[in-house]
């Protein structure tokens, strides 16, 4: 058996160690890219989600390399999320790959334990001697993704003090890498400091004051930067600070109930939407809130073209919160046409309004009239 997942950013190097670890042979899809997505909207009912498109074309690459076991997440719904893998076995086998397998890995509720019959289904270990393994393995996934977070905020922060610009990129590349291939729990432990040592090698510019900029919406796009068009990179080189507490490991703690934080944006969003309708409507609410409330200069909903949840969230953003909290915020919905040169317009325009409002809330503009 060869096993793989779609991409979800530099993510995928957390679920490659969680199977890794058990033994099983994985190949990574390549990274998403532009053919990728081709096959997988070709195939893909029209107006299916976006993310269902870019990671059926992700399964493609993977089956290209020699994998026939196929993981893909899957959630009680309630939007087309449930189906995602379902349907995506059934569109395999009428392109022709009939012998491929997708294995459903239920994250509705990691507390009721449905992954551990996936990981046992799969690693065809069920002795008791492979718990200790299914310990380790969960552990090592864990560890990962939390230290995945840590890099992903690092990045936001330090690309809007470099003084050359992609300095961040390579440091942020360079040490995915080396968690990539870190492999014991003492690299593991002591990887934090290595995260600090290398961020605190870029040369940066203490004195400047970027704007604060929140980024939330659907998780696949937040997390995958070519199907988001690299949105974080483009607005850091313009000298923004970025925040993003949408992470692997964000989602992972939540589904264990360990997110706090989650539970905090849940009271926020409550009067707007009281219960989860799918994707990260009620977060995304919540978080904006709480941005609004924290004095950040603007926020920056994405999402996938489609997608009913943050469509949902958009519209009460757009009609209701947008009038009582003073947060500009912009949208980007992304498909398959979605291109860098528009998106840059947008982004720039989007830079100067936030930039003169801020002036303006300081009186700068009076001073200097
Ligand atoms: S969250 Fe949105 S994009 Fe994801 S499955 Fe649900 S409707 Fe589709």
């Amino acid at each position: 058996m060869i096993l793989s997942f779609p991409n979800m950013g530099s993510n995928r190097i957390a679920f490659k160690t969680l199977f890794e670890q058990l033994d099983i042979k994985v190949v990574l899809p390549d990274p998403t890219n532009r053919e990728a997505i081709k096959i997988g909207v070709k195939h893909s009912p029209e107006f299916v989600c976006f993310p269902f498109k870019a990671t059926l074309g992700d399964f493609v690459s993977a089956i290209k390399k020699g994998a026939d076991t196929l993981v893909m997440a899957v959630d009680c719904g309630p939007c087309r999320f449930g189906f995602y893998g379902a349907v995506q076995e059934r569109l395999l086998h009428d392109m022709g790959y009939k012998d491929v397998n997708v294995i459903p890995l239920d994250q509705a509720d990691l507390l009721e334990f449905k992954w551990v019959k996936t990981l046992q289904e799969v690693s065809g270990k069920r002795d008791l001697f492979a718990y200790s393994k299914f310990v380790k393995a969960v552990i090592f996934f864990l560890k990962k993704a939390k230290l995945l977070s840590d890099i992903q905020t690092a990045e936001g922060l330090f690309r809007a003090y470099e003084r050359n610009q992609g300095d961040t990129t390579e440091v942020y590349k360079t040490v995915i890498s080396k968690l990539d291939q870190a492999n014991t729990l003492k690299e593991l432990r002591s990887f934090k400091n290595l995260i600090k040592e290398d961020f605190n090698k870029i040369d940066i510019d203490r004195t400047r004051t970027p704007l604060r900029v929140a980024i939330f919406g659907e998780i696949h796009i937040s997390l995958e930067p070519f199907v988001n068009v690299d949105i974080r990179r483009k607005l850091g080189e313009m000298g923004v600070e970025i925040h993003q507490n949408l992470s692997l490991w964000d989602w992972v703690s939540h589904k264990f109930h360990l997110n706090f934080h989650r539970k905090w944006l849940e009271h926020l969003s409550h009067p707007y939407v009281p219960m989860d309708i799918g994707g990260e409507c009620q977060w995304v609410l919540g978080e904006y809130i709480d941005r609004a409330q924290t004095g950040f200069d603007a926020s920056c909903h994405i999402y996938p073209f489609t997608c009913m949840p943050e469509v949902t969230a958009r519209t009460i953003i757009t009609n209701k919160l947008k009038k009582i909290y003073d947060l500009p915020i912009i949208f980007f919905s992304f498909d398959d046409q979605s291109g860098t040169e528009g998106m840059r317009t947008r982004l720039e325009a989007f830079y100067d309004l936030m930039d003169s409002r801020r002036k303006h809330k300081l009186g700068k503009e009076k001073i200097l009239n």
